[in-house]
């Protein structure tokens, strides 16, 4: 990608370099040993802390970088190209800032912004419940009233940064059936809260490896009433929607990320690997492939700069960000393909990266609103619109 054509400011231009350099100089040489080993990979992101990646949405006088949408989902293109992982330690973090920014009152926002924004803490979301996460009006977790306080019982599913997160963003049930009935919480792991707030195990995944993502279970867990999101019971779905907007424009630029990685590695590949007495990329069949995979990806990211462009103005993008998440996630379960078909019998092999390209681009047709979801808030949001 050339930043040239993109007319980012100095500042934003500057950002995306550096995250550029550090993928380039410090993810690249270590990722093949973390992924292989599923290990979390603390050094790295101390240093995306010290880089500021986590207060990236948060507003500067909360103590973030306060970047826009663009630059921020620019940001996880460029961490998604070195290791998709990496963007998944930012990403349901960003969403609980999002929701404390946007909706929090002035005491949330001061008593948890800054402290997210430097890394102190680091959160995730929980939404998903075991018996379904795309009908989320339905989820059964309930928070009930008790004094000053809220308790929670009920558990969540396939939830990312559990273990290493310290923070979460929780939706529950506040009040009577469907979406009216759900509110937001932020809900701290602490030493109190153990034996009321588990996580279980890690679910052994096909790729997001390094991260835990596991079940979290409350049972009788007890927050005061200060954690309840913006102070008012029935605003977690649309809050939480919100988040989503962010979320999957967010996941469309790690789809752009990790296909440009497929792109790059089977450019250089096709240059160098010989047969019938030239570089396969000048085999039509080959250099073909490299056409469409370019293509596509130049597609995607349009496709998620419009979505943030749009959300920067002020305006509703649900649409947008649906269109681009769907496009870019299934063009990049494509573009791994196709990286590992020119690889050729090298690409099912670890002995290159494209392998792992492959298992990681499943998630982004199913997380944060499976593509199914995403074709029926697309059709919805056409229905809205005059002819
Ligand atoms: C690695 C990983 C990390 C994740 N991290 C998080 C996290 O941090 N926080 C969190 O809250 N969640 C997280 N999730 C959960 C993820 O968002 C859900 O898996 C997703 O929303 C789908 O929910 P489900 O798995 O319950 O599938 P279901 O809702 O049971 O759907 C199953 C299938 O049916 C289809 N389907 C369902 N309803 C309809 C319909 N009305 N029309 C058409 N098709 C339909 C779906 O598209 C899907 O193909 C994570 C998931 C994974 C795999």
């Amino acid at each position: 990608m050339d930043l040239d054509d993109l007319q980012l400011g100095p500042e934003r231009r500057a950002m995306v370099e550096t995250v550029r350099r550090f993928v380039q100089r410090e993810v690249r040489p270590s990722v093949r040993a973390l992924e292989h080993a599923d290990a979390y990979p603390t050094a790295l992101v101390e240093r995306m802390r010290e880089l500021g990646l986590f207060g990236m949405g948060v507003p500067v006088e909360y103590g973030g970088l306060g970047l826009d949408t663009q630059a921020y989902a620019l940001v996880f293109e460029e961490l998604s190209r070195g290791w998709m992982s990496l963007a998944g330690v930012l990403g349901t973090h960003g969403i609980l800032c999002h929701l404390l920014a946007r909706f929090g009152t002035e005491s949330q926002r001061s008593e948890w912004l800054p402290r997210l924004a430097s890394g102190e803490l680091r959160g995730g979301l929980a939404l998903t419940e075991p018996e379904g996460g795309s009908d989320v009006a339905a989820l059964r977790t309930t928070a009930r009233r008790d004094g000053d306080a809220y308790v929670l019982d009920g558990a969540k599913q396939f939830i990312t940064n559990t273990h290493e997160g310290s923070v979460f963003a929780v939706v529950a049930r506040t009040g009577g059936a469907g979406a009216g009935g759900l509110s937001a919480f932020v809900v701290v792991k602490t030493p109190e809260r153990a034996a009321t707030l588990i996580e279980g195990a890690p679910l052994k995944k096909l790729g997001y490896k390094g991260l835990k993502t596991s079940s979290l279970t409350f049972d009788g867990c007890r927050v005061p009433e200060g954690c309840l999101i913006g102070g008012e019971e029935g605003r977690g779905f649309a809050q939480v929607m919100s988040g989503l907007e962010l979320g999957r424009i967010n996941v469309a630029a790690r789809a752009v990320g990790v296909a440009r990685a497929a792109l790059e590695d089977s450019l250089a590949y096709a240059k160098e690997r010989v047969t019938f007495g030239k570089p396969i990329i000048e085999h039509q069949a080959i250099g073909h492939k490299l056409a469409d995979m370019a293509t596509e990806i130049a597609a995607a990211r349009h496709l998620y700069l419009a979505a943030a462009a749009k959300r920067d103005r002020g305006e509703r993008c649900d649409l947008e960000a649906a269109m681009a998440k769907l496009f870019a996630s299934t063009m990049c379960t494509r573009a791994t393909l196709e990286g590992i078909q020119i690889h050729g019998g090298y690409g099912y092999t670890d002995a290159y990266d494209v392998e792992r390209y492959y298992r990681d681009a499943p998630l982004f047709t199913v997380g944060e609103g499976t593509n199914e979801i995403l074709r029926t808030v697309i059709a919805r949001a056409l229905a809205r619109r005059d002819p």
